[in-house]
């Protein structure tokens, strides 16, 4: 652990970004911790190939963009281009980002938080929390696969090894194309890309289904897995972790029997795409207060929902920790002065996000 730092922002989409920019630009010490291995690793995870990127300002918002450097171009450019312009931003501007380095949790009280990481421990002022609104889902399979939202890091890695990608949408279609290619590149792998869906229909769209077509008739080593269902996790004899996945060769063969014919995998070998959650769970983690919304008092969440509690600087109940960006959409509650709790929309666009680092950063600088 080395100093301490007046800010630590955990993300580096639109929102975590700014955050930085305006504390740098204001003379604090911040550091950013990003779990993927790219700047703006969420967008690249969840937007199709060739997404335009709209700079949408909300109707009920006046101001323009708060921090120019992570407004995308009126001219509408694919989200390629803007990752492009953002990536080159940040480097000139040497922005303090920990790639590769996933945020696990805090320790301490303001104004010394530890902030936990999987690589170390950074003690902080402040703490943002910008992960956005996209966590993977788990397997929820004992011996846990590896989760994506929609890109696999390194797919190189899977070279010569049979792996098996779960999920049913154009993310885990994305994720087998590009495996399937960098096996079909290298030399020599005779290896397979196992794609699994629990359902007899997979559902992708036009675009994603032709460049999955083009890679199959290139001579991808593809191999569809129609209706099949992750099973167990065992370990086996080897002391490796393995998922079995069955399909049903026989329907019911009465007395309550059925025949099943599975494979099994290597849990390390298996990539499970199968969609994405919100940050309730973590917020719960980190101890930080949220209400459960009911009809009467929730117009956009639904019913059962948790939002997380937030006053007008987008503080939560714990001093100096914030939250802004798709981490806190499409709403949130907000503490209003007089005490009154109220839901807040907050529309998840590039836009609220840069405008929520503005707030945080304006309010923390007041102390
Ligand atoms: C398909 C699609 C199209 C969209 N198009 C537009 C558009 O045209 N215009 C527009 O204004 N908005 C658009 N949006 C919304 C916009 O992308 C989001 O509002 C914006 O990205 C939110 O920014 P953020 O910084 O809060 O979060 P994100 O951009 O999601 O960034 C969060 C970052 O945190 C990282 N992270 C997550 N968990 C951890 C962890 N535990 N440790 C460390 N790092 C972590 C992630 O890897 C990610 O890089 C679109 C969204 C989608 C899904």
């Amino acid at each position: 652990m080395s100093g301490k730092y007046d800010v630590v922002i955990i993300g580096s989409g639109p929102g975590g970004l700014s955050a930085a920019i305006l504390a740098v630009n204001s003379g604090k010490q911040c550091l950013i911790i990003e779990k993927g291995a790219h700047t703006m690793q969420g967008i690249i995870d969840t937007y199709p190939k060739g997404k335009k990127v709209y700079p949408t300002i909300p109707k009920s918002y006046t101001d323009p963009f708060p921090v120019l450097e992570v407004k995308p171009s009126d001219d509408k450019v694919p989200v390629e281009a803007y990752v492009e312009q953002i990536r080159n931003m940040s480097l000139e501007r040497d922005l303090p980002i920990r790639h590769n380095e996933e945020f696990l949790g805090l320790e301490g009280e303001y104004p010394d938080y530890l902030v936990k990481t999987d690589k170390g421990t950074y003690l902080s002022h402040h703490v943002i929390l910008a992960f956005g609104s996209n966590i993977p889902n788990d397997l929820g399979i004992y011996g846990e696969a590896k989760t994506v939202a929609r890109n696999i890091e390194n797919p190189q890695d899977y070279i010569g090894i049979n792996v098996l990608v779960i999920g049913g949408g154009n993310a885990a279609a994305d994720v087998v194309a590009s495996l399937s290619k960098i096996k079909r590149e290298a030399e020599d792998d005779s290896t397979s890309v196992f794609w699994a869906h629990i359902k007899e229909k997979f559902e992708i769209n036009t675009d994603t289904a032709r460049d999955l077509g083009e890679e199959i008739l290139l001579g991808g080593h593809i191999k569809i897995l129609q209706r099949a269902v992750p099973k167990i996790g065992e370990v086996d004899e080897d002391g490796v972790d393995r998922l079995y996945i069955h399909q049903t060769t026989t329907a019911g063969m009465g007395n309550d029997l059925y025949m099943y014919q599975g494979m099994s995998f290597p849990m390390k070998n298996v990539i499970a795409c199968i969609g994405t959650h919100g940050p309730s769970a973590i917020f719960d983690g980190l101890d930080l207060q949220q209400i459960t919304c009911t009809g009467a008092i929730c117009k956009i969440a639904k019913e059962g929902e948790r939002l997380l509690m937030l006053n007008r600087h987008l503080e939560t109940n714990k001093k100096g920790i914030y939250a802004i960006g798709g981490a806190i959409s499409p709403s949130y509650m907000e503490i209003a002065q007089e005490g009154v709790i109220r839901e807040k929309k907050h529309s998840n666009l590039i836009y609220t996000a840069v405008v929520d680092a503005q707030i945080v950063i304006d309010h923390i600088l007041e102390e």
